[in-house]
């Protein structure tokens, strides 16, 4: 899907950037963290392509979908919407529904008991503000009253948000999953100590809103494939050259 960053956009600010850079060594003169992450970004581009996200759902499909992605696979998501829908064909009928019928279709996405309920909650609260159940109206709201509307809802964080925001209505937002977060501390482009939460902001700062969609789809399928939580594959990796960790763990081999 094609992305168009907001005319009206403003980067938020970066973390403490520079100071979280000079405290790992890296000499900023030569090679800031934006640099580097636009590197990343190409060398990511030149790795895996042009990404494409599967067929962008309306904002509202969206959103369900993603509560119903939280510690999850992909495929158990899809099976879990699937068997939704199927059960029961409109919105309507799934807010309006016994909770229990509703935990039991979703049941394959795990997390039943909660998700069903959260679903059904955001149902009736879009109904309630909105009159009808539709978020195309999103669209039409500027990014950070978009992202608020949607973080009203119980079980929708900064990450479900921005993914709404990013895939469905083409804002200019962020999505920080727990590749996206691992990678971006290995590769130095977010302070240490920041939570998943704050790096939305400030990965925002960091790269151009033209880049977040490849950024964000790349970043996560090398955490799939090479940089691995528990074992990554540095000696494969593209970005080795660009990795503070590697280095680290380079350094510390050597020394032994
Ligand atoms: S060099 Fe290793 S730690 Fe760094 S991004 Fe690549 S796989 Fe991950």
């Amino acid at each position: 899907m094609g992305f168009a960053p907001e005319v009206a956009f403003v980067a938020p600010r970066l973390l403490s950037i520079d100071l979280y850079s000079r405290s790992r060594g890296y000499n900023l003169e030569v090679k800031s963290p934006k640099k580097r992450a636009t590197e990343v970004r190409s060398r990511l581009l030149e790795t895996y392509g042009q990404p494409v996200w599967r067929d962008p759902l309306p904002p509202l499909d969206e959103l369900v979908s993603t509560i119903l992605s939280q510690n999850t696979t992909d495929t158990n998501r899809d099976r879990a919407f699937n068997a939704l829908r199927e059960r029961f064909p409109t919105w309507e009928e799934v807010r309006d529904a016994e909770p229990s019928d509703v935990i039991a279709a979703i049941r394959s996405a795990g997390l039943a008991n909660q998700k069903g309920p959260r679903i059904q909650l955001a149902l009736q609260q879009i109904t309630e503000e909105r009159g009808d159940l539709s978020l195309d109206f999103l669209e039409d709201l500027p990014l950070e009253e978009a992202r608020e509307w949607l973080l009203r809802f119980k079980g929708v964080g900064p990450k479900t948000a921005a993914i709404v925001l990013l895939f469905s209505l083409g804002k200019p937002a962020f999505p920080v999953d727990t590749h996206i977060y691992r990678l971006t501390g290995r590769l130095g482009l977010r302070p240490d100590k920041i939570t998943a939460d704050q790096a939305h902001s400030h990965l925002e700062a960091l790269f151009d809103p033209a880049m977040y969609y490849d950024v964000h789809l790349n970043l996560i399928r090398h955490g799939r494939e090479i940089c691995h939580a528990r074992s990554p594959q540095c000696e494969r990796c593209s970005l080795s050259d660009l990795c503070p960790f590697y280095q680290a763990q380079s350094r510390e081999s050597t020394n032994e």
